[in-house]
Parts: C-alpha cells; sequence; structure tokens
C-alpha cells in the first residue's frame, strides 16, 4: 500500500527543537514528523510544528484517523493560551520516537 507523504507548508523553524516520529499505535503507519520543544510528554500537536505527514496538514481537520486503519488519533483545537491550532492526541492511539 502507498501511502503519500505530504509536507505542511505552515511548518516553521523552532529554535532547540527536535524531531519526533508518531506513529499509529494500531498498526504503526506514520502519522507526522512533528518539532517538539523540550522533553515533557506529548500531549498536543500545534498544526505549524508539524513538518509532514501522511496526511494534509496543509488544511485543517477536525480530527485525525489513521490513513492505513482508520483509528483516530487526534482531535482538532484551539490552544487556550496562545489560540493556535493544534492537534489534542489521542494517548493510547499513538507512538512516538526521537529521530
Ligand atoms: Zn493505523
Amino acid at each position: 500500500m502507498d501511502i503519500e507523504i505530504y509536507r505542511n507548508p505552515n511548518c516553521k523553524k523552532v529554535r532547540g527543537s527536535h524531531v519526533l516520529e508518531v506513529c499509529c499505535a494500531y498498526c504503526k503507519c506514520l502519522i507526522a514528523r512533528y518539532l517538539k520543544v523540550g522533553e515533557s510528554n506529548l500531549v498536543k500537536m500545534y498544526n505549524e510544528r508539524i513538518i509532514e505527514g501522511t496526511i494534509d496538514f496543509s488544511v485543517y481537520h477536525g480530527a485525525i484517523f489513521c490513513p492505513n486503519c482508520g483509528k483516530r488519533i487526534a482531535t482538532r483545537y484551539t490552544t487556550k493560551m496562545d489560540k493556535k491550532e493544534a492537534y489534542r492526541l489521542t494517548p493510547s492511539a499513538f507512538n512516538k520516537r526521537k529521530l
């Protein structure tokens, strides 16, 4: 099965960040490569820090579903503090690893 990788044109470089690969916990399909700042738990992904993924992040989605198995990975919301577009990750639905 071919899964396309879409670059996110809205991604901004973030100083001091590292790249995390976020995968579906059920089928291990890549969901996104993400610029993470700090070592805290990954609970959300800001849209503007998603480098690329198997979902077209140039448009906003109400929720993110694995393109391979269809499980829900995250739900869209706006952060309270800085009013940014983000996705709240479902804790059991994803795996992450540092690149
Ligand atoms: Zn999956």
